[in-house]
């Protein structure tokens, strides 16, 4: 056949809507939407046609079983939600690509009232005049981190962006080499810098800055000297750095405001919990930093927001900066920080209250028991499954706590018939979807990121992936 007959055999447009699998498909999907699939398929399959090769064309036929299928695979997928829940076996407990911190169920009512509801966001109900969006956390900040005010904008790069750019544009900003952080997702401080139109003056090395770098660098355009936490890496060895007290102390001698950006926003001191040293909010308030800008969806384990307290008098002026209405965050977002910091008034049980904070701390044992549950679980699922549980590590992730290593338990799974990237492959394509890490020739699945309730649809994943695929 040549491919001028094998092109003439392709099916038409209303061909194909006549199928029986089709016209099922139309019942649930817009007529539209499927046309432009139908229309997808023809092309690229005319495409295909046009490419293939002498040998090829002698016993080419079209199987319109597969033109169908990928449009109903297509359709599907479009009618489908994209962004969705998934299981987080991967241990990774602020998983970055996962959404990071999870909001505490103990408030998802109070998420949806707003949500679906008409709200006090911009309205102060004792007076019946208009009120700020930011009043709902501004009291709670200041009692729960000891400072004089407090503003949230969308995230932590913007609350830096916001607050060098009032405090600091066209003027220069002092930092330690120690401290030019890069978070990813192209979060430079240099480049911060530049785009707030402070001018970066860079101190000391790499592995040392000393009182006297900073003391040599203030001169009459110095807007503030910035102290960046290095949330996602360490300097280890022959290293020095200026405390945060001594930075205080020096900013008050030459009367220049200290910023400091400490990433993760932790307000709890989770030393008592076994984890290491991780500076606290609170801390760097007494301390008497300036201006602190934090994250609402790292260690603090509320939404996406980028929190700011400090002095009033700072504050004041970055409310007046026309960058804050560009940034402003959303009653989503102020529901969710609400009420998880109303969680941090009881210091004692916040840590079971907000998932970030208690999958970090849960203890050796109540995740060994969990693991052996879930292994009997996944035990009973019949067919070629190699099943272990061994000991492992967990990571805090989204650039906090980079060192800690977690003592944890994971199930390995691996098959005889089926390839491991098959298998993770399979599960993470799964109606909710299942992320895992494969190790060598098996798939980890990490039960510290894994709630009991999740078992269930991990158990009914492998059986399904199993058997789809040995078939
Ligand atoms: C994470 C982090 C940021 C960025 O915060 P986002 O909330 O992701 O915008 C900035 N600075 C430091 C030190 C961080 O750790």
């Amino acid at each position: 056949m040549n491919k001028n007959k094998i092109l003439s055999t392709l099916p038409s447009i209303d061909e194909l809507l006549c199928r029986d699998s089709i016209r099922e498909l139309l019942v649930k999907t817009p007529r539209n939407l499927v046309v432009r699939e139908i229309r997808n398929a023809i092309s690229d399959l005319r495409n295909r046609i046009l490419e293939i090769s002498e040998e090829e064309k002698g016993n080419y036929h079209i199987d319109i079983d597969k033109i169908t299928n990928k449009v109903i695979a297509r359709s599907t997928k479009f009618t489908n939600m994209n962004l969705k829940k998934v299981i987080n076996a991967t241990g990774v407990v602020l998983h970055t690509n996962l959404g990071r911190a999870l909001i505490s169920n103990e408030i998802k009512e109070k998420i949806w009232d707003v949500a679906a509801s008409y709200s006090t966001l911009e309205m102060d109900i004792s007076t019946g005049k208009r009120g700020s969006r930011y009043d709902h956390v501004v009291e709670l900040l200041k009692f729960i981190t000891g400072a004089e005010d407090a503003l949230v904008v969308n995230n932590n790069a913007a609350a830096v962006l916001l607050t060098l750019g009032t405090i600091a544009k066209d003027r220069e900003v002092i930092v330690s080499r120690g401290e030019l952080v890069e978070i990813g997702g192209s979060f430079r401080i240099p480049d911060v810098m530049e785009q707030s139109n402070a001018k970066l003056v860079e101190i000391g090395s790499t592995n040392k800055t000393h009182l006297k770098d900073y003391v040599n660098a203030v001169n009459d355009n110095t807007a503030a000297l910035l102290k960046v936490h290095t949330s996602n890496y360490k300097i280890v060895g022959f290293t020095d750095e200026v405390s945060l007290k001594e930075l205080v102390k020096l900013g008050r001698e030459v009367n220049k405001p200290v910023i400091e950006d400490l990433g993760s926003g932790v307000l709890i001191d989770l030393r008592k919990y076994g984890i290491t040293y991780e500076p606290t909010v609170q801390e760097s308030v007494q301390a008497g930093v300036d201006v602190i800008t934090f994250s609402g969806d790292k260690l603090l384990g509320a939404s996406q927001a980028g929190i700011i307290v400090g002095k009033k008098y700072y504050i004041d002026k970055m409310k007046k900066n026309p960058l804050t209405r560009a940034l402003r965050v959303d009653k989503l977002t102020m529901v969710a920080l609400e009420a998880t910091l109303r969680l941090y008034l009881n210091m004692d049980d916040v840590v079971s209250k907000i998932p970030t904070l208690r999958m970090i701390t849960e203890s050796t044992k109540s995740i060994t028991r969990r693991s052996e549950v879930l292994f009997g679980r996944i035990k009973q699922i019949s067919g070629g499954l190699t099943i272990n549980i061994t000991d492992d590590f967990s990571q805090v992730g989204g650039g906090s706590l980079p060192l800690e290593k977690l003592t944890t338990k994971v199930i390995t799974i691996s098959s005889s018939n089926i390839s491991t990237t098959k298998l993770e492959e399979g599960l993470r394509n799964y109606e909710t979807p299942i992320i895992t890490r494969i190790q060598g020739n098996k798939i980890i699945m990490d039960v510290r990121t894994i709630d009991e309730k999740e078992y269930e649809v991990i158990c009914e994943a492998l059986d399904s992936v199993a058997y789809n695929i040995r078939r």
